[in-house]
């Protein structure tokens, strides 16, 4: 089973929660025990999962990867947005979670997290559920 999600971004740099929108793609396949995949098809995004809880944590995450990776430093690619290709890169394009009794197995403080780096864009989350 496949599934499509949109995610529509407001700024340059953003940290949408997706984590319900994935808990109700698992429990719509009707897959007891798998794996949910999720893939990000674009070159200035990602995902990553990480805690939720907190929403400095993710303020953090953002704040730290835009002082290692500023949007200025003389890059070479003209389209002029190297520093979300890089931030993707390190962030990266996929997530995996074990799904166990048609609930996936995220920890207490974990979410799941689309990663702009180049918005305002309207992007697409691709999830496999995968029985097995
Ligand atoms: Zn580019």
């Amino acid at each position: 089973m496949i599934r499509y999600l949109e995610v529509i971004t407001q700024k340059r740099t953003h940290f949408e929660d997706i984590t319900d929108e994935v808990k109700e793609i698992v429990k719509e396949s009707g897959v007891k025990e798998g794996v949910c995949y999720l893939y990000v098809p674009h070159t200035t995004a990602g995902i990553f999962i990480n805690e939720n809880a907190d929403p400095d944590v993710k303020w953090d995450i953002e704040n730290m990867l835009e002082n290692l990776i500023p949007w200025e430093n003389n890059y070479k690619h003209i389209e002029g947005n190297a520093a979300a290709h890089i931030k993707s890169v390190l962030v990266g394009t996929d997530v995996h979670i074990p799904i166990h009794k048609g609930k996936l197995m995220l920890g207490t403080w974990q979410g799941i997290f689309f990663a702009e780096f180049d918005g305002p864009r309207t992007r697409m989350v691709i999830a496999k559920i995968i029985e097995g």
